[in-house]
């Protein structure tokens, strides 16, 4: 490939916004991930513009724009629903705390601000008038499928220690080997990654789960960066499983089963922390038999700690920990309808698709003893599932066919023996459908009472 071939079809909105500003006497190309994303035939998130014009120029020039970050040079214009963010070339002033630049300063050369960008790859520029600049071989690097620092890499992971996870991010979104001398320089560096907000190494970690090579999370721990951000990790991966059902350490059965799930962020983050509690847990026997007893419950209540510390949302804390909470439940006991409601109670009913994809992972990613005798139990329980939501029958207390409501015009005051007879009431109905009958409840209710 040469540059002189690249062609690059940009969206009629910002190819506006590029034009207008050349119309204008300044330089403006589309930038960085969309430019490598183009180039790669992979859909880009957004088009990002880099101009000479400086941000009050650019303002001048639009009718809508947001000043999203004007000392560092951005301003987003609106064309129609969407916004592009538009930043001036800038160079970025010393860094003195291993996050960002002192100051910045804005330059009339394209060069320099491809230089402060992080990876050759995402240091190319576009426009239909020049065609692609790339200035420090990015191109050649996408061929040869590396992602190497632009310019000297130590210099670069000193001024912000994010790239260094950036780099393992990319390696696992696109399938390509980290160059040797970056390598060298984020295994040197990687303490610094203790300057990162926990917000920004959440973004990175999460497009690495859910990206298509999940298990270079591996990479991040050679190299010494979950040690700083997820130290539970590196205890897990060197601790060894010694049983019929396993044939790897603990933090390689996860590796394993993160890659056997679909790429949903609550999935992934799930298997990574499925069995963290393991290391907590163990037990070795006489025989030397490794056992992790009540080790989901441990690594449950750890999930809910490290998605805290790493600044998750509510939704995902609440739906991973309750995951990893079940993701043992009803093993090795044979699929019966009772069984599958009395989980579904528990699990909820919308979760308990992801709880079955949880468990089959999990199988997956075990030893091959008795593999298609678990994975034929999955299916079972998928099948009573999909029967169980067939009937519509109860599994929860919202569809019970008596209430709080109904309880007290039996004379019933309400507090905690009312929960106790709701409760109980459920119990019957999940082992009996047929007793979800409105009569017999109030029957049975006032036999309670
Ligand atoms: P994605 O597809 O995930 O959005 P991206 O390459 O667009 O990937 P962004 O984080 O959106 O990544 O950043 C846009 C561009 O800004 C990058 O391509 C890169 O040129 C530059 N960049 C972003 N973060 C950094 C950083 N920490 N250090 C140096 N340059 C960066
Ligand atoms: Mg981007």
């Amino acid at each position: 490939m040469k540059a002189e071939d690249i062609k690059i079809t940009i969206p009629e909105r910002a190819n506006f916004i590029i034009k207008t500003l050349e119309g204008a006497g300044y330089e403006a190309y589309v930038v960085g991930g969309c430019v490598r994303d183009s180039i790669l035939g992979r859909e880009p998130q957004d088009w990002d513009i880099t101009t000479s014009a400086e941000p009050m120029q650019v303002k001048a020039l639009f009718r809508r724009t947001v000043d999203t970050g004007l000392q560092h040079g951005t301003v987003t214009v609106m064309q129609g629903d969407e916004g592009f963010e538009v930043t001036t070339y800038r160079v970025d002033g010393i860094y003195e705390d291993g996050r960002h630049p002192k100051d910045v300063t804005f330059t009339r050369e394209l060069k320099e601000d491809l230089l402060r960008r992080d990876f050759t790859i995402n240091a190319m520029a576009y426009n239909d008038t020049v065609g692609l600049v790339d200035m420090y071989e990015g191109l050649e690097d996408i061929e040869r499928k590396v992602i190497r620092c632009v310019g000297d890499p130590h210099e670069r992971f000193t001024e912000d220690a994010l790239r260094m996870l950036r780099a393992v991010r990319f390696s696992a979104q696109l399938g390509y080997k980290i160059d040797p001398e970056t390598e060298k320089a984020i295994r040197d560096l990687s303490g610094n990654l203790e300057k990162i907000s926990a917000e920004r190494i959440h973004t990175e970690l999460v497009k690495l789960l859910v990206s298509d090579n999940p298990g270079e999370i591996r990479k991040a721990y050679e190299t010494g960066m979950t040690k700083i951000f997820l130290p539970e990790f590196d205890v897990a991966m060197e601790t060894e499983q010694q049983h019929l059902h396993h044939c790897y350490s603990v933090g390689e059965h996860i590796i394993h089963s993160i890659e056997n799930v679909r790429p949903d962020p609550k999935l992934r983050l799930a298997m990574l922390l499925h069995d963290i509690g393991k290391p907590d847990s163990l037990d070795v026997d006489e025989d030397g038999i490794t056992h992790f007893h009540g080790h989901p419950m441990v690594s449950s209540r750890m999930a809910k700690t490290i998605l805290r510390r790493l600044k998750m949302d509510n939704d995902t804390i609440d739906t991973v920990a309750i995951l990893v909470k079940y993701h043992d439940y009803g093993n090795g006991v044979p699929a019966t309808d009772k069984k599958v409601r009395k989980a579904m109670n528990k699990i909820g009913k919308d979760l308990f698709p992801m709880f079955l994809e949880v468990k089959e992972a999990d199988i997956l990613a075990q030893s091959e003893y008795m593999r298609e005798e678990k994975l034929e139990n999955i299916r079972e329980w998928d099948r009573i599932y999909k029967e169980i939501l067939e009937k519509n029958q109860c599994v929860s207390l919202k569809e019970l066919k008596i209430n709080g409501k109904d309880l007290i015009e039996l004379g019933v005051k309400p507090g905690p023996a009312m929960g106790e007879i709701l409760n109980t009431l459920l119990e019957e109905v999940l082992d009996d459908p047929d007793k979800n009958d409105p009569e017999y409840l109030k029957t049975r209710a006032k036999a309670l009472m």
